[in-house]
């Protein structure tokens, strides 16, 4: 048994103007592609082989850095597809508006703590909205590291996340990352956000 790239549920082309088509293509095919194949070759003939991908990360602190990097890059790119969607203007609403406006007092305010988390991650990581201690919080991570993993900072469950390396952006919008970022709140699809709050 090994993991699989899956296929994304719409086309490269989708998330234009505010993801461009080639950026997608290589993030898709040769990124995460690339970190699913590590993934089984550094799995391979492991003790961790046939395990689950979150029981992997949630024992990050005792894996190779092999397993650790590419489990990590697999999990968080399955998780940026699903939430993203192409047109999507919708805002969150019922259990997600609630726990939202419990934590952060309204979405502007959750989307200004996102924001700077993603912003001013230094170099390569990750922005998260995780459910923990049963109260959504706002953090980020190095690396491919997430906060499945027993060695983050803040661990819990995350529901959505952006990816913050260059290689998610740098061809559209070179060094400015908070344009990136900034158009990334016009691609959530917030039923798929609520739903991994639910499940
Ligand atoms: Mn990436």
């Amino acid at each position: 048994m090994s993991f699989e790239l899956p296929k994304l549920p719409y086309a490269y082309t989708a998330l234009e103007p505010y993801i461009d088509a080639r950026t997608m293509e290589i993030h898709h095919t040769k990124h995460h592609g690339g970190y699913t194949a590590n993934l089984n070759n550094a799995l391979q003939g492991s003790a961790w082989e046939g395990r689950s991908i979150e029981e992997i990360l949630q024992s990050a602190g005792a894996i190779s850095p092999a397993v650790r990097n590419n489990g990590g890059g697999f999990y968080n790119h399955n998780l940026y597809w699903e939430i993203l969607t192409p047109g999507g203007s919708r805002e969150p609403e019922g259990v997600l508006l609630d726990a939202i406006r419990e934590s952060f007092g309204s979405v502007a305010a959750l989307k200004e703590a996102f924001t700077k988390a993603a912003v001013t991650r230094f170099g390569s990581g990750w922005a998260w909205l995780l459910l923990h201690d049963n109260k959504l919080v706002v953090s980020s991570t190095p690396n491919q590291d997430n906060p499945l993993m027993d060695v983050a900072e803040v661990k819990g469950k995350p529901i959505l996340g952006i990816d913050v390396w260059e290689h998610a952006y740098y061809l559209n919008y070179q060094n400015r990352r908070p344009d990136y970022v900034e158009a990334f709140w016009n691609l959530i699809n917030w039923d798929e956000v609520a739903g991994k709050l639910k499940g």
